[in-house]
Protein backbone atom coordinates (compact mmCIF):
# COMPACT_ATOMS: atom_id res chain seq x y z
CA UNK A 1 0.00 0.00 0.00
CA UNK A 2 1.45 3.49 -0.83
CA UNK A 3 0.05 6.53 1.50
CA UNK A 4 0.34 10.14 0.23
CA UNK A 5 0.25 13.08 3.30
CA UNK A 6 0.20 17.14 2.05
CA UNK A 7 1.19 19.16 4.62
CA UNK A 8 1.61 23.18 4.22
CA UNK A 9 4.72 23.32 6.70
CA UNK A 10 7.73 20.97 8.06
CA UNK A 11 5.59 19.69 10.66
CA UNK A 12 2.01 19.04 9.69
CA UNK A 13 2.12 15.56 8.42
CA UNK A 14 4.20 14.27 11.40
CA UNK A 15 1.95 16.01 13.75
CA UNK A 16 -1.63 15.51 12.24
CA UNK A 17 -0.42 11.80 11.28
CA UNK A 18 2.78 10.75 12.32
CA UNK A 19 1.03 7.85 14.55
CA UNK A 20 -0.44 6.29 11.16
CA UNK A 21 2.97 7.18 9.45
CA UNK A 22 4.80 5.15 11.61
CA UNK A 23 2.25 2.03 11.64
CA UNK A 24 2.43 2.18 8.16
CA UNK A 25 5.96 2.11 7.62
CA UNK A 26 6.19 -0.79 10.09
CA UNK A 27 3.66 -2.87 8.27
CA UNK A 28 5.89 -2.35 5.44
CA UNK A 29 3.78 0.14 3.28
CA UNK A 30 5.35 3.11 1.74
CA UNK A 31 4.80 6.75 3.02
CA UNK A 32 5.30 9.86 1.03
CA UNK A 33 5.38 13.39 3.03
CA UNK A 34 5.19 16.55 0.62
CA UNK A 35 5.66 19.77 2.22
CA UNK A 36 4.49 23.14 0.51
CA UNK A 37 6.67 25.68 2.24
CA UNK A 38 9.88 24.57 1.10
CA UNK A 39 11.47 28.54 0.88
CA UNK A 40 12.96 28.64 4.45
CA UNK A 41 14.34 32.11 3.69
CA UNK A 42 10.11 33.44 4.17
CA UNK A 43 9.66 32.33 7.98
CA UNK A 44 11.88 33.76 11.13
CA UNK A 45 12.65 30.76 12.73
CA UNK A 46 14.39 29.01 9.75
CA UNK A 47 16.42 32.12 8.33
CA UNK A 48 20.16 31.62 8.08
CA UNK A 49 19.47 27.84 7.93
CA UNK A 50 17.43 27.10 5.11
CA UNK A 51 19.54 24.23 4.03
CA UNK A 52 20.34 22.42 6.95
CA UNK A 53 16.83 22.48 8.25
CA UNK A 54 15.47 20.74 4.94
CA UNK A 55 18.85 18.32 5.58
CA UNK A 56 17.44 17.58 9.02
CA UNK A 57 13.84 17.00 7.83
CA UNK A 58 15.34 14.16 5.27
CA UNK A 59 17.34 12.53 7.60
CA UNK A 60 14.27 12.07 10.23
CA UNK A 61 12.36 11.11 7.69
CA UNK A 62 14.65 8.59 6.21
CA UNK A 63 15.27 7.26 10.19
CA UNK A 64 11.79 6.69 10.41
CA UNK A 65 11.36 5.07 7.23
CA UNK A 66 9.29 7.86 4.65
CA UNK A 67 9.91 9.78 2.34
CA UNK A 68 10.00 13.71 1.95
CA UNK A 69 10.26 15.86 -1.11
CA UNK A 70 9.27 19.71 -0.62
CA UNK A 71 7.54 22.33 -2.89
CA UNK A 72 9.09 25.69 -3.13
CA UNK A 73 6.28 27.97 -1.75
CA UNK A 74 6.63 31.04 0.74
CA UNK A 75 5.09 30.79 4.08
CA UNK A 76 1.04 32.18 4.43
CA UNK A 77 1.34 32.38 0.47
CA UNK A 78 0.16 28.92 -0.33
CA UNK A 79 -2.82 29.07 -3.19
CA UNK A 80 -5.19 26.60 -4.22
CA UNK A 81 -4.97 27.21 -7.41
CA UNK A 82 -4.41 25.55 -10.95
CA UNK A 83 -0.69 25.71 -10.24
CA UNK A 84 -0.64 24.15 -6.64
CA UNK A 85 -2.62 21.22 -7.93
CA UNK A 86 -1.03 20.13 -11.21
CA UNK A 87 2.04 20.10 -8.51
CA UNK A 88 0.55 18.11 -5.97
CA UNK A 89 -1.71 15.76 -9.48
CA UNK A 90 2.27 14.99 -10.94
CA UNK A 91 3.37 13.58 -7.64
CA UNK A 92 0.07 11.81 -7.52
CA UNK A 93 0.64 10.25 -10.41
CA UNK A 94 4.15 9.51 -9.74
CA UNK A 95 3.56 8.32 -6.27
CA UNK A 96 -0.28 6.15 -7.00
CA UNK A 97 -0.99 6.15 -3.12
CA UNK A 98 -4.04 4.28 -1.92
CA UNK A 99 -4.93 6.80 1.03
CA UNK A 100 -4.20 10.38 0.79
CA UNK A 101 -4.26 12.28 3.93
CA UNK A 102 -4.76 16.47 3.21
CA UNK A 103 -5.34 19.46 5.69
CA UNK A 104 -8.93 20.07 7.07
CA UNK A 105 -9.86 23.33 5.90
CA UNK A 106 -11.35 24.74 8.95
CA UNK A 107 -8.14 25.83 10.55
CA UNK A 108 -7.08 29.75 10.75
CA UNK A 109 -3.86 28.97 9.00
CA UNK A 110 -4.41 30.03 5.48
CA UNK A 111 -1.12 27.49 4.04
CA UNK A 112 -3.20 24.44 5.92
CA UNK A 113 -6.61 25.93 4.31
CA UNK A 114 -5.18 26.32 0.68
CA UNK A 115 -3.43 22.61 1.16
CA UNK A 116 -6.57 21.17 2.21
CA UNK A 117 -8.53 22.55 -0.90
CA UNK A 118 -5.70 21.82 -3.01
CA UNK A 119 -4.44 18.44 -2.57
CA UNK A 120 -8.35 17.05 -2.28
CA UNK A 121 -9.02 18.23 -5.62
CA UNK A 122 -5.50 17.03 -6.97
CA UNK A 123 -6.21 13.50 -5.98
CA UNK A 124 -9.37 13.47 -6.59
CA UNK A 125 -9.42 15.29 -10.22
CA UNK A 126 -5.51 14.37 -11.16
CA UNK A 127 -6.98 13.29 -14.74
CA UNK A 128 -7.98 17.00 -15.39
CA UNK A 129 -4.23 18.21 -13.81
CA UNK A 130 -2.06 15.95 -14.41
CA UNK A 131 -1.87 15.65 -18.15
CA UNK A 132 -3.02 11.63 -18.11
CA UNK A 133 -6.68 11.97 -18.34
CA UNK A 134 -7.17 8.12 -17.62
CA UNK A 135 -5.74 8.53 -14.29
CA UNK A 136 -7.96 7.30 -11.38
CA UNK A 137 -9.15 9.14 -8.45
CA UNK A 138 -7.56 8.22 -5.24
CA UNK A 139 -9.46 5.44 -3.20
CA UNK A 140 -9.39 7.11 0.23
CA UNK A 141 -8.89 10.74 0.88
CA UNK A 142 -8.86 11.77 4.66
CA UNK A 143 -8.48 14.94 6.61
CA UNK A 144 -6.28 15.65 9.60
CA UNK A 145 -6.24 17.95 11.90
CA UNK A 146 -3.67 20.26 14.10
CA UNK A 147 -3.21 22.00 17.05
CA UNK A 148 -6.30 23.67 19.37
CA UNK A 149 -4.87 27.16 18.59
CA UNK A 150 -5.00 26.70 14.98
CA UNK A 151 -8.27 24.44 14.45
CA UNK A 152 -11.39 26.17 13.95
CA UNK A 153 -13.95 23.45 14.33
CA UNK A 154 -12.56 19.69 13.91
CA UNK A 155 -15.17 17.22 14.55
CA UNK A 156 -13.94 13.81 13.45
CA UNK A 157 -15.93 10.70 12.18
CA UNK A 158 -13.26 8.15 11.75
CA UNK A 159 -11.11 6.85 14.69
CA UNK A 160 -7.67 5.12 13.89
CA UNK A 161 -6.05 3.27 17.04
CA UNK A 162 -2.51 4.17 17.72
CA UNK A 163 -1.97 2.82 20.90
CA UNK A 164 1.36 1.04 20.00
CA UNK A 165 3.15 3.56 18.15
CA UNK A 166 2.36 6.34 20.80
CA UNK A 167 6.07 6.57 22.13
CA UNK A 168 7.55 6.36 19.00
CA UNK A 169 4.58 9.12 17.80
CA UNK A 170 6.09 11.41 20.30
CA UNK A 171 10.47 10.96 19.37
CA UNK A 172 8.77 11.54 16.45
CA UNK A 173 7.44 15.11 17.17
CA UNK A 174 10.16 15.82 19.61
CA UNK A 175 12.49 15.57 16.68
CA UNK A 176 10.16 18.08 14.13
CA UNK A 177 9.79 20.37 16.72
CA UNK A 178 13.96 20.60 17.04
CA UNK A 179 13.54 21.02 13.08
CA UNK A 180 11.04 24.10 13.99
CA UNK A 181 13.18 25.65 16.60
CA UNK A 182 16.64 24.97 15.33
CA UNK A 183 17.49 23.91 18.95
CA UNK A 184 19.04 20.32 19.67
CA UNK A 185 16.12 17.30 20.65
CA UNK A 186 17.41 17.33 23.91
CA UNK A 187 15.84 20.20 24.49
CA UNK A 188 12.54 19.70 23.38
CA UNK A 189 10.79 17.76 26.01
CA UNK A 190 8.73 19.38 28.47
CA UNK A 191 7.06 17.07 29.89
CA UNK A 192 7.30 13.93 31.70
CA UNK A 193 4.72 11.51 31.57
CA UNK A 194 3.48 8.27 31.96
CA UNK A 195 2.52 6.19 28.53
CA UNK A 196 -1.39 5.16 29.82
CA UNK A 197 -0.76 2.09 27.74
CA UNK A 198 2.50 0.65 28.80
CA UNK A 199 3.16 2.72 31.58
CA UNK A 200 6.53 3.78 30.62
CA UNK A 201 7.71 7.23 31.23
CA UNK A 202 7.61 9.26 28.10
CA UNK A 203 9.31 12.71 27.53
CA UNK A 204 6.78 14.83 25.24
CA UNK A 205 7.64 18.01 23.67
CA UNK A 206 5.51 21.17 23.29
CA UNK A 207 3.22 19.77 20.25
CA UNK A 208 3.90 16.01 21.63
CA UNK A 209 1.74 17.27 24.49
CA UNK A 210 -0.77 18.88 22.69
CA UNK A 211 -0.64 15.20 20.45
CA UNK A 212 -0.98 13.23 23.16
CA UNK A 213 -3.50 14.38 25.07
CA UNK A 214 -6.11 14.95 21.65
CA UNK A 215 -5.33 11.37 21.25
CA UNK A 216 -6.02 10.12 24.30
CA UNK A 217 -9.32 11.76 24.21
CA UNK A 218 -10.03 10.24 20.81
CA UNK A 219 -8.89 7.04 22.35
CA UNK A 220 -12.34 7.37 24.45
CA UNK A 221 -13.95 8.40 21.43
CA UNK A 222 -13.49 5.27 19.33
CA UNK A 223 -15.83 3.18 22.87
CA UNK A 224 -13.12 0.31 22.28
CA UNK A 225 -10.24 -0.51 23.65
CA UNK A 226 -8.11 2.48 22.37
CA UNK A 227 -5.66 4.05 24.69
CA UNK A 228 -4.98 6.27 21.94
CA UNK A 229 -6.03 7.38 18.74
CA UNK A 230 -6.22 9.61 15.77
CA UNK A 231 -9.36 11.13 14.86
CA UNK A 232 -9.67 11.86 10.85
CA UNK A 233 -12.52 13.28 8.67
CA UNK A 234 -13.68 10.92 5.75
CA UNK A 235 -13.33 13.10 2.98
CA UNK A 236 -13.50 10.42 0.09
CA UNK A 237 -13.80 6.88 -0.06
CA UNK A 238 -15.43 3.86 2.06
CA UNK A 239 -16.30 4.97 5.46
CA UNK A 240 -15.44 2.37 8.51
CA UNK A 241 -13.36 0.13 6.42
CA UNK A 242 -9.78 -0.34 8.56
CA UNK A 243 -6.98 1.50 6.53
CA UNK A 244 -4.97 -1.51 6.15
ZN1 LIG B 1 1.41 24.11 9.70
Amino acid sequence: MTILSVGAHMDDSEYGMGGILIQAVREGHRVACVVATGDYTSWANTVGREEACKRQQLELAERFGYEKRFLNYKYHQVEPDVTFKKQIAEIYVEVMPDITFVHDTSDHWPDHRACGIGTKDAVIFAHGLSGNLSVPRCPRVFAYNLTPGQQITFEPDYFHDVTDVMPAYMELLQNTDSCLSGKPVEEMPRYEVTDLASGASMKVSSHGWLRMNQCALWGQSTRSSSVYAIGLKNLWGPGEVPLW
